[in-house]
């Protein structure tokens, strides 16, 4: 049996990145196996659901690689198919006609409160409590309605929805792949509504029907999903249809252990991508996140693929941890190819200052991959990478101030006239300079490169000196030294 799985993002907004690991770990399952991944978009909702929020929706997932195996289902095209499967209920007996209105419904509810609070009064007997517990109870029960075995309608016209009928009593029984077994009291589940009064298809069914039409093998999804899937079980049995499997994934928290919510820090996918994190970053870490083989921390999504099960998904709840998460991307970035690297950080650096000077970027395309562990980030890789185009970029450190005194000045001084004489500029032969200055001089790079440094990137702690020399090119490097030697007049006094 091919294995199908489907992510069923409502689209009322943008898709946050549980749901975004949700996506993923269904893809990963199908890929696992050799099946599909599907994507449902399940825009029912026509009040909330935007053409926007879709757009979002397939953005993010396409940033993530996440890009389903077939054209996506739009869930409001099956309405005709999902009024028909409530109409063929009918006919078999495992739906009704209810004739209930909200205000019957309502006022039942109500009776039970009353009921509730009347419980409140000390001076009941014993037998008067128990009666009205009883009565309570049953008015605030899952609502069994009284059309469920038939009855006359209350009038002719009457408004009515169709109501599927709940199975009267034992257990239903899910084999959960990630929660294993629980089981609930038919009891607990009402005569949910498949057709509203206006003839619209409930979540409930449409979620039902759509899941068995697209063939749908492992419906795997959040937790808070899990009292749904008690529900639509009896869709399936009522349908006559095999059921699928299921599994709920436990909710990411947050540090505090509270759910996940804005607080604790960006929750939509796309803005991960536009704080600089990688896509293979953020799926690397949401992977983790719920899910663990071993002690393995780092995984490529080729990796993922021939390893993840739904069995090791965690049952506990994972928490959200962005200094991991900073690690992870970390790894990812010193990963990245060169030139796709370039491409990436590029935005980031046109922030900071305008990227089209061909110096500038031939700059840039030398030095990335020497600065790849400077930066967690696309943006800090940005700022690491600054002084390249900024003299003054990393204004002087203390101890940048430090070491253009005194000796180490004069130092700096006799390494300009040995720089200015070499043609070569390259990173190797910087290296050969910059060893046999000290040869010559009986100095150690402890006291040749702090000058160095602080004058040509004002004290950063960058890669070694060569390549950083290499990188700026040789007018550069000499003009910034200049800029520290006596004689020199600071520009515009
Ligand atoms: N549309 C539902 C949601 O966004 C998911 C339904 C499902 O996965 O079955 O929460």
């Amino acid at each position: 049996m091919t294995v199908i799985t489907r992510f069923a993002p409502s689209p009322t907004g943008m898709l946050h990145i549980g749901g975004a690991r949700t996506a993923l770990f269904n893809a990963l399952i199908a890929r696992r196996h050799g099946g599909k991944f599907l994507l449902r978009i399940e825009d029912t909702d026509r009040a909330r659901s935007t053409p926007e929020a879709t757009a979002a929706i397939l953005e993010a997932m396409d940033w993530l690689g996440l890009t389903p195996d077939e054209a996506p289902v739009y869930q409001s095209q099956k309405m005709d198919r999902h009024i028909a499967c409530a109409h063929s209920m009918v006919e078999t007996g495992q739906a009704f006609r209810c004739y209930a209105t909200p205000e019957d419904l309502q006022a039942r509810r109500d009776a039970g409160e009353a009921k509730r609070s009347a419980l409140k009064n000390a001076d009941l007997s014993d037998a008067d409590r128990t009666r009205l517990q009883a009565e309570a109870d049953a008015l605030l029960a899952p609502f069994r309605s009284p059309w469920r075995d038939g009855g006359t309608p209350p009038a002719p016209n009457a408004p009515y929805t169709i109501r599927l009928k709940a199975p009267d009593q034992g257990m239903i029984q899910l084999d959960d792949k990630v929660q294993g077994q629980i089981t609930l009291q038919a009891e607990e589940i009402d005569d949910l509504i498949l057709l509203r009064a206006d003839g619209t298809p409930t979540y409930m069914l449409a979620v039902v029907v759509d899941d068995h039409d697209m063939g749908v093998t492992l419906v795997l999804r959040g937790d808070d999903h899990l009292r749904n899937t008690f529900r639509q079980i009896p869709i399936y049995q009522a349908m006559n249809w095999p059921l699928p499997d299921f599994g709920h994934i436990p909710l990411i928290h947050g540090q505090d252990g509270a759910k996940l919510s804005k607080r604790h820090g960006a929750l939509s996918t796309l803005a991960y991508r536009d704080l600089g994190y990688l896509p293979e970053g953020l799926s690397a870490y949401l992977l983790r996140l719920g899910w663990s083989h071993g002690d393995q921390e780092i995984f490529t999504m080729d990796e993922a693929k021939a390893l993840f099960s739904v069995e090791a998904i965690n049952k506990a709840p994972a928490r959200l941890d962005l200094a991991k998460l900073d690690d992870i991307n970390g790894h990812f970035i010193r990963a990245a190819q060169p030139d796709r690297l370039f491409k990436l950080v590029m935005p980031f650096i046109e922030k900071l200052t305008p990227v089209d000077d061909p110096v500038l970027r031939s700059r840039l395309e030398a030095a990335l991959p020497g600065l790849t562990d400077r930066g967690e980030t696309l943006p800090q890789l940005a700022e690491a990478a600054r002084f390249l185009w900024d003299a003054n970029a990393h204004a002087l450190t203390k101890n940048a101030r430090k070491a253009l005194k005194g000796e180490k000045l004069e130092t700096l001084g006799k390494l300009q006239r040995a720089l200015d004489a070499e043609n070569d500029w390259t990173i190797e032969t910087l290296q050969n300079l910059l060893d046999s200055f000290c040869a010559q001089h009986g100095l150690t790079i402890g006291q040749v490169g702090p000058p160095l440094r602080a004058a040509v990137s004002g004290g950063l702690p960058a890669p070694d000196l060569a390549p950083v020399l290499a990188w700026l090119g040789r007018d550069e490097v000499l003009a910034r030294i200049a800029t520290h030697l006596p004689g020199h007049s600071p520009a515009g006094s």
